[in-house]
This record gives structure tokens, C-alpha cells and sequence, in this order.
């Protein structure tokens, strides 16, 4: 069994994550968030060897354009279910004629063969925004977890609870909090962000995978959906790295998701191999 999770883009530009599974019965390719345009999208899945009529659905975290722009079109165009939650479908098919999809809501499960997939909530400005784990299943049992949570203001209970012990966790680190308050955004913008349903921070995201990673033990962080304005790859990470030396001695790995092209890819054992790096 061979799990691949592929970073295609993360940022306020365009989010979207491919992940393919593959064993000796199985072949599939699951999308999550198609917020990039159609013709961008189906080049990154050509490139990775991905037909976007094979992709098994298309999972949206909620309905803002960064994240859904070519979700309907994908859909339409080579019969590919949307998995979202009720008031998710009911925005991204506003106007619009319904296509293939799936209804997941909360707390319920999505699978094909070793694939499952569920949601939890998030604190973010949407209809009913969420975060994914995907889980790939040893037999009956869930196997290797991923968690990804982009925009969201806040990490709650529900969050900690809902990605504990996931071996790759891909979270927001949109913006450094002085140079959010430093920068050129208008008051009311930075306080939408800074809210609790806003975006997160180097921070808050920082407090989280120390956390994490003396609860769970070793594992994998992407960094993801920076600002332009208000962040750097190079000091979102510096910080996240320097913060997770002096807080834990547990070992890491740490990549980013770049904004505007693919970029970390990630397989079940990647992180031992790489451990020595950190
Ligand atoms: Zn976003
Ligand atoms: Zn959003």
C-alpha cells in the first residue's frame, strides 16, 4: 500500500491537495479543495500522473473561492463526485446545476477501499467550514491518519481532539502576528483575521504542533495558506523550528506549502528517513 499526499498549491491564491493511494487491488486519487482555475488544476494532476476523470471526489474544507473555484467545473466536466457538508453544496451549486456529489456531514465517514475520509468543525467566516482526516485503512483497522486544517481562526478542543495522533498535519500558519499589526492592511481587515473565525497565526499554529508532538511523538508539519503580505517561508519556519526545539526534543519534520506551484509531497515513513535532518 502506497499513500502519497502532494501539496498543489496553499495560499489565499488557491488551495488544493492531492492524495493518491495505491496497492495491488486499488488505484485511487482523491482531491482535497479545488481552488485553483480548471486548466491549472488538471496540469498539477497530469504532471503527478493523475487523470482528473479518475479522481475518485473532490473534498471541500468550505465554499470560498480559494478553495471550491473549480470544484463545479471538475465535477461537470469528467463526472467527479464533490464530498461536502449540506450547506457547502448548497453554496458551491447556487445558480448553478447540480453535478455528482456526495453529502458528508459531520462525524460521518466517507470510504473507498482504503481511503476514509472525515471532517470535524473549525472556527473559520464560512456556511459550515471544516477540517479533514484521512485515515489509510490496514484491513479493517484505520491506518496512517492525515489532518488538514487551512483557515481557521482558532484551534478549540473539538480540533485538538479530532487530529490527535496523525502522523502528517498540514495547518495554517497565514501570518506573523507583528507583521500583520505592522503591515498595510486596513484595521477592520487585520481584526477579521486576528478574530477567532479569522486566520491563524505563525503563534497559535506554533502552540499547536508543540502540543501535538508531545502528545503523538514524532511527526510530519506543513506550514500552509501563508499571506504574501503578512508572512515568509523562511520565518514562518525559522520560528516553528526554533519554537519546537526549546519546547520538545521530539523529532520533526517541517516543510511548507508554497503558495503559487506544488510543492511538499509526503509518504507514511518519509518522516524516520528524515529525521536526521532535524
Ligand atoms: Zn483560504
Ligand atoms: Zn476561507
Amino acid at each position: 500500500m502506497t499513500l502519497r499526499v502532494k501539496s498543489l498549491a496553499s495560499g489565499s491564491s488557491g488551495n488544493s491537495l492531492l492524495v493518491t493511494c495505491t496497492d495491488s487491488d486499488y488505484n485511487l486519487a482523491l482531491l482535497i479543495d479545488a481552488g485553483l482555475s480548471l486548466r491549472s488544476l488538471v496540469k498539477y494532476l497530469r504532471a503527478e500522473g493523475v487523470e482528473p476523470g479518475d479522481l475518485s471526489g473532490i473534498v471541500l474544507t468550505h465554499e470560498h473561492h480559494d478553495h471550491s473555484q473549480s470544484a463545479h467545473a471538475l465535477s461537470r466536466r469528467f463526472d467527479v463526485p464533490i464530498i461536502a457538508n449540506h450547506k457547502t453544496l448548497n453554496r458551491i451549486y447556487s445558480g448553478k446545476e447540480e453535478t455528482l456529489h456526495a453529502p458528508l456531514p459531520i462525524g460521518e465517514r466517507w470510504t473507498e477501499g482504503p481511503l476514509t475520509v472525515e471532517t470535524f468543525h473549525v472556527r473559520h467566516n464560512a456556511v459550515e467550514p471544516v477540517g479533514i482526516n484521512l485515515y489509510c485503512n490496514i484491513g479493517r483497522h484505520l491506518g496512517h491518519k492525515v489532518s488538514y486544517m487551512t483557515d481557521l481562526g482558532s484551534i478549540d478542543q473539538t480540533v485538538q481532539q479530532a487530529t490527535a495522533g496523525a502522523d502528517l498535519i498540514v495547518i495554517e500558519a497565514n501570518h506573523d502576528v507583528y507583521r500583520l499589526n505592522a503591515g498595510p492592511y486596513p484595521a477592520g481587515l487585520k481584526s477579521r483575521i486576528l478574530s477567532d473565525s479569522g486566520h491563524l497565526s505563525n503563534e497559535t499554529a506554533v502552540d499547536f504542533m508543540a502540543e501535538h508532538l508531545i502528545n503523538k511523538g514524532p511527526c510530519t508539519f506543513w506550514l500552509a495558506h501563508l499571506s504574501k503580505v503578512n508572512n515568509l517561508p523562511k520565518l514562518a519556519t525559522n520560528y516553528a523550528r526554533a519554537t519546537l526545539k526549546l519546547r520538545t526534543s521530539c523529532p520533526f519534520t517541517l516543510d511548507v506549502a508554497l503558495r503559487d506551484k506544488p510543492s511538499a509531497a509526503w509518504s507514511p515513513g518519509k518522516t524516520a528517513l528524515q529525521l536526521g535532518l532535524f
